[in-house]
């Protein structure tokens, strides 16, 4: 017996900056509370944890414009502005120094978070899935490439909610350098091409309500805008 039992799945992927070519997706990784500002306002003590790591479907990648859909089963829908990083190679135990190597390019996305799911999921002690990997989870500006943009180590990473700037950080505060993202999490999974890894975000999350307009960017690579649709 050969073939498929149903039509396969398209393979989600991402545009590129100025070419016809997209980005294969395979997984996509996030890292919680990566900036101290953040880890502070969520009640966590910065400098006592190492970094942990949640997933979301590759599928939940859409494009950071247009109007993105209003999730069902929240009230609390919120934002969280961070540089992603795209591998065009993977591996396990990957040394920080060699890390760098493994990145094709740069984005700009949100892990958008159903924050009341989560907080009751964090008291129940039950899994963080439904709060953070549902559908269009993941919007995502193009993809740069490292030859546009080198390995970005500092520059302001911001977001703007109908003109008012919510969060501002600078990827020089991340407590993990994109390096060390890396180098971590491939002890505890072997890295892939085709991965993503959102390498978390600074201080000023909040809530969107419909027809919140978004602009958002790190400057050193891109920027993105979008509106929120209606429920
Ligand atoms: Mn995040």
């Amino acid at each position: 017996m050969t073939g498929f039992a149903i039509t396969p799945p398209d393979v989600p992927a991402l545009a590129i900056f100025g070419s016809d070519q997209t980005f294969p997706l395979r997984r996509v990784f996030c890292v919680g509370r990566n900036y101290a500002s953040h880890a502070r306002e969520m009640g966590a003590d910065p400098d006592r944890e190492p970094p942990f790591f949640f997933t979301k479907p590759a599928d939940a990648v859409v494009p950071a414009s247009g109007t993105l859909p209003y999730p069902p089963a929240t009230k609390e829908l919120h934002h969280e502005v961070e540089l992603v990083v795209a591998l065009k190679e993977g591996g396990a135990d990957i040394a920080p120094d060699q890390a760098l190597d493994k990145v094709w390019g740069y984005a700009v996305g949100l892990d958008l978070t159903r924050r009341d799911l989560q907080v009751v999921a964090k008291k129940e002690g039950r899994p963080w899935d439904m709060s953070k990997g549902f559908d269009a989870s993941a919007p995502c500006s193009p993809l740069q490439p490292v030859s546009c943009t080198g390995h970005p180590q500092q520059g302001r990473i911001w977001l703007e909610v109908n003109g008012q700037l919510k969060q501002e950080g600078n990827l020089n505060e991340m407590i993990w350098p994109v390096a060390d993202v890396i180098a971590y999490l491939s002890r505890f999974v072997t890295l892939a091409p085709g991965d993503l890894i959102f390498t978390g975000t600074p201080a000023g999350v909040d809530a969107l309500k419909p027809g919140d307009r978004l602009r958002g960017g790190v400057d050193e690579v891109t920027t993105f805008e979008l509106t929120i649709g209606s429920r």
